[in-house]
C-alpha cells in the first residue's frame, strides 16, 4: 500500500499521527508526513485509520 498526504489540504492538527504514529509523523510545523515509501501489510489498517480520521480528507491510500 502507498499512502499520500496532500500538503495543500493538511492543516496540521495531528489526528493522523496521534491515532497511527506507526505510519504518520509530523514535520517541524506539525504537518503530517508519511513514514513509509511502501506501508508494510501489518500497518495497512493503521494507514486506513488515519485516512478515515483526517477531517481535511488530506490522506489517500492506494494499492501498489
Ligand atoms: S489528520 Fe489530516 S489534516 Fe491533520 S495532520 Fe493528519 S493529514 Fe494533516
Amino acid at each position: 500500500m502507498k499512502v499520500r498526504v496532500d500538503p495543500e489540504k493538511c492543516v496540521g492538527h495531528g489526528r493522523c499521527y496521534e491515532l497511527a504514529p506507526e505510519v504518520f509523523g509530523e514535520d517541524e510545523r506539525g504537518h503530517c508526513r508519511v513514514l513509509w515509501e511502501i506501508v508494510p501489510p501489518q500497518l495497512e489498517e493503521k494507514a486506513r485509520l488515519g485516512e478515515a480520521n483526517c477531517p481535511e480528507d488530506a490522506i489517500s491510500t492506494s494499492e501498489v
